[in-house]
């Protein structure tokens, strides 16, 4: 059922246009059996008042305007109606036997078409139950006629049969193009649904995750990954997969090549290596290149053991088509999200060494607020030595392994930041001075252990209320300078230091 609720592809309005023109329709045809028939003059007036009167109540019920539960509620009742008089019509039309049932049987196919098969099984049921009404109530004399008087239907199971078939056959015929039309606007609603999903996604894991659920749900399929060549992507187990660097499996390269989804039984051991490896259990792959705007990238679907048949058939066009769709959709998506996510990086990590810029280190800092806070400011020593001696590229990449070593040394919940130049500064929410310095000598020998050239550093701790950051900050620069004067490689903390004296300054170091 569609999702108003509305089990009909005709939309309420069209429907009452269009059920008046079936009445239209059944008037018509009840004149024109009525003047080719043999005419009763005792109920031409009968008929001409019941033709003109039915007009009328659809001329009404298609120029009020009402809500749509009244709206709904009238075609309904207005169906009750039709058969009613149907009924008194035929009756009135008199010996008229199966080009009557005509009409009742009009009626029904109209309206399976117009509405559901179900509705025009409902139809039907209340023309045969009314008709039979009818037919006992002239055999037993409570109304004039009767089968031996000719009167409709002298052959009930005539009529039946003639109603019922054409109900049925209507049905049948229109459910084939209704399952058609059934499955695409399914198809729109589901892409769009999709689409509005994407929309939201602004990061790529997610957008994977979207399309990856999308696929495995309505394709549907056992397992779904977005493959990218050429970035970092998340680990394995994910929606996101990133195809290691080196030569691409032939699949991936032919997918690409025709820019089109390429079905294949399973990856070959040998032309596929990365994929025969995660991927060894699939039985029935699609593989759908992702359109050039998100990079160089796959949709990879496994349809699932015993549908391995699906090849030798081939997908069906309206699931490749979808999939392709879906697949477009979530590439645009892609490429925003990764646009999104380098624009983030950019404004607030650092470019050189990855860690936090002193952007986010500022941020960070006006949002602790009310606890313990420790701060390190970690300056390396005689960098300037390093450029001169071995060229700023190596300094670059010292700088890079300190900033590595640091962030392996910290525990969850602390920042690294680069606070400029060669000086990192270490936040640590919630940490005593003592706990801090404890972490900041595992940080030193880390970074004298992991830098070639191997280079050490000196640091400032300072601890106290977060409340005022640019106080701690200045303590831990300090403690920085003093670290410094002392000799170097070695961590000092503020509150060891005497009182702040004014020339103390950082210009100094
Ligand atoms: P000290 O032990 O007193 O800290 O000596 P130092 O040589 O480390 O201190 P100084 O402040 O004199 O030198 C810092 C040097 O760091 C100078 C600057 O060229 C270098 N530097 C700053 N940023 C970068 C960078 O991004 N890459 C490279 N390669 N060098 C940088
Ligand atoms: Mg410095
Ligand atoms: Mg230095």
């Amino acid at each position: 059922m569609s999702p108003g609720g509305d089990p009909t592809f005709v939309p309420l309005s069209d429907r009452v246009r269009w059920t008046a023109v079936l009445r239209l329709l059944l008037v018509v045809t009840g004149t024109a059996l009525w003047w080719s028939g043999d005419r009763e003059p005792a109920h031409d007036r009968t008929l001409a008042a019941l033709g003109l009167g039915y007009l009328l109540v659809t001329a009404v019920l298609l120029l009020v305007r009402s809500g749509r539960s009244v709206t709904r509620a009238g075609l309904d009742a207005g169906l009750l109606l039709d058969s009613v008089v149907l009924i008194v019509a035929v009756h009135a039309l008199g010996g008229a036997e199966a080009p009557a049932a005509a009409l009742f049987a009009l009626h029904a196919a109209g309206t399976t078409l117009l509405t559901s098969f179900r509705t025009g099984v409902k139809v039907a049921g209340t023309h045969t139950v009314l008709v039979l009404c009818l037919v006992q109530a002239q055999a037993t004399g409570i109304l004039p006629g009767g089968p031996d008087a000719g009167v409709f239907p002298s052959n009930f199971t005539g009529f039946a049969a003639l109603l019922w078939a054409t109900t049925l056959g209507t049905a049948t015929f229109a459910a084939v193009n209704e399952r058609e039309l059934r499955r695409r606007r399914h198809d729109t609603e589901v892409l769009h649904g999709l689409l509005v999903q994407l929309s939201g996604a602004d990061d790529r894991e997610r957008v994977a995750s979207l399309l990856v659920r999308f696929v495995r749900e309505e394709l549907p399929a056992a397992r779904a990954q977005v493959v990218l060549a050429g970035v970092d992507a998340a680990g394995p187990g994910t929606d996101l997969v990133a195809v290691p660097a080196g030569p691409l499996d032939a699949v991936l390269v032919r997918a690409e090549a025709e820019d089109r989804s390429v079905l294949v039984h399973r990856p070959h051991p040998r032309e596929d290596p990365w994929l025969a490896r995660g991927w060894s259990a699939a039985r029935g792959m699609v593989v759908v290149p992702l359109p050039a705007v998100a990079g160089r990238g796959w949709l990879v679907v496994d349809l699932g053991d015993g549908r391995g048949s699906v090849l030798a058939r081939g997908l069906e066009r309206r699931a490749v088509r979808a999939l392709e769709q879906a697949v477009s959709h979530a590439a645009l998506a892609l490429s925003r999200a990764s646009a999104l996510e380098a624009l983030r990086r950019a404004a607030t990590l650092d470019g050189l060494t990855g860690v936090a810029n002193r952007r986010t280190l500022d941020e960070v800092l006006a949002r602790v607020d009310g606890e313990a806070l420790a701060v390190a400011l970690l300056d390396v020593d005689h960098f300037k030595a390093v450029n001169d001696r071995f060229g700023h590229q190596t300094g670059d990449e010292v700088l890079r392994a300190v900033a590595a070593a640091a962030v392996s040394a910290v525990r969850e919940g602390d920042l690294v930041a680069r606070y400029g130049g060669e000086e990192f500064a270490v936040l640590m929410p919630g940490t005593g001075t003592a706990e801090a310095q404890v972490v900041v000598e595992r940080l030193r020998a880390a970074v004298a252990g992991g830098t070639t050239p191997r280079v050490t550093c000196s640091v400032g701790i300072a601890g106290g209320a977060a409340g005022d950051p640019a106080a701690l900050l200045a303590e831990a620069d300090r403690a920085l300078y003093a670290a410094k004067a002392a000799g170097r490689d070695r961590s000092v903390l503020a509150e060891q230091l005497g009182p702040r004296s004014a020339e103390v300054g950082a210009e100094d170091r």
